[in-house]
């Protein structure tokens, strides 16, 4: 038994049995996670991973094969359905395609968990309401899904899951059938909920741009384990592992690829090195200075700077002319508190 947050998996596994001719599926492996309550946090991996039977997992519709999952004080292993009702009451969900009913208006399908947890008639009015309103779309409340726009329909969606004040929002792929501006507008709404409702959030997807203008943590999954987690910060500006690598790559550009390089090399026959910059540790400044006070020619060639929430980071491709003799010194003394790789041979 833990304390350590809102959300804890511990050493949860889920097996699904072979099919006719095939193995048997572990699509989450041995997992451990732990979401603090008030975060936003992203699980991010391909498709396949296991993202989506995390957020199986974490509200209880599906039991875990072994293991142990604690939601908001709660055990999730081992109870009786009747108390996993309860659990899912704190848990609002959230859907790819909206998962509304076509056949209600926008006020029922919010009301609709009210309903469900027999909420009495004035209240529910009363906070179908409030939830409209919340997500901008009080004037819509006796449309019917089909009229509304697919942003808007996702608003309905995030009213429906916060009618019945969950602590926990879940939200799968929420914005993955969305347009860039669309996507924008919902985030920005699930940020709201966030800080102004005090719901912690999960968010699953494969779009890192999605962790980077949301999350605040997030973990990469792979074959159902996690291979890396962390402050969205931390794993933006230095991720570790390659799958994290590629995610990352996938939004932030400033390293020059292979191909980069190769046009790179043909302009610039000097040594190359790119330099990573964190805030708080190397300044552009002071790699440009010691450059400088030992004599040596640099040319910026390539690279870029990043903002996560006001915190910068980056990484910049020089191209340096001089002996071995100075450059050597200099390259070791930045390399003790930045990354510095000579990328100037192949490989
Ligand atoms: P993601 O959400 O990251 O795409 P999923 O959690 O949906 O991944 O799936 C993880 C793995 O588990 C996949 O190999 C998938 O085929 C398998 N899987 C998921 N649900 C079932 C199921 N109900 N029965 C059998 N295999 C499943």
């Amino acid at each position: 038994m833990t304390d350590s947050g809102i959300i804890s998996l511990r050493n949860v596994s889920k097996v699904y049995p072979a099919a006719r001719s095939g193995r048997a599926v572990a699509a989450v492996d041995n997992l451990n996670l732990d979401i603090a309550t008030g975060e936003i946090f992203g699980i991010i991996g391909y498709s396949g991973a296991g993202k989506s039977t995390v957020a199986r997992l974490i509200n209880a519709l599906e039991p875990a094969s072994s293991g142990e999952i604690v939601v908001d004080g709660r055990q999730v292993t081992g109870v009786s359905e009747r108390q996993l009702r309860k659990l899912r009451l704190d848990v609002g969900m959230i859907f790819q395609q909206f998962n509304l009913f076509n056949s209600k208006t926008v006020r029922n399908n919010v009301a609709f968990p009210l309903r469900v947890a027999g909420t009495n008639r004035a209240d529910a009015e009363r906070r179908v309401e409030e939830m409209l309103r919340f997500v901008g779309l009080g004037d819509k409340a006796g449309a019917f899904p089909e009229q509304l726009s697919g942003g808007q329909k996702q608003r309905v969606g995030i009213a429906r899951a916060l009618a019945s004040s969950p602590r926990i929002l879940l939200a799968d792929e929420a914005t993955s059938a969305l347009d860039p501006e669309t996507t924008y507008e919902v985030l920005e709404l699930l940020q709201r909920v966030n800080a102004e409702l005090g719901v912690t959030i999960v968010t699953i997807t494969h779009e890192m741009d999605v962790i980077k203008a949301l999350a605040t943590k997030v973990a990469v999954m792979e074959q159902g384990c996690i291979v890396e987690q962390g402050d969205v910060f931390d794993v933006f500006s230095r991720p570790r592992q390659a799958s994290s690598q590629r995610f990352v790559s996938t939004v932030i550009r400033d390293i020059p690829s292979d191909k980069d390089l190769e046009l790179l090399r043909r302009r610039h026959p000097g040594r190359l090195v790119t330099v990573s910059f964190r805030e708080g540790e190397a300044s552009q400044n002071e790699v440009f200075v010691q450059l400088a006070n030992a004599g040596i020619n640099f040319e910026l060639i390539y690279g870029g700077i990043n903002d996560i929430r006001g915190r910068t980071f980056g990484h910049l491709t020089l191209a340096l002319e001089g002996p071995a003799e100075s450059i050597d010194p200099v390259l070791a003394r930045i390399a003790q508190y930045s990354d510095v790789k000579e990328v100037t041979t192949r490989g």
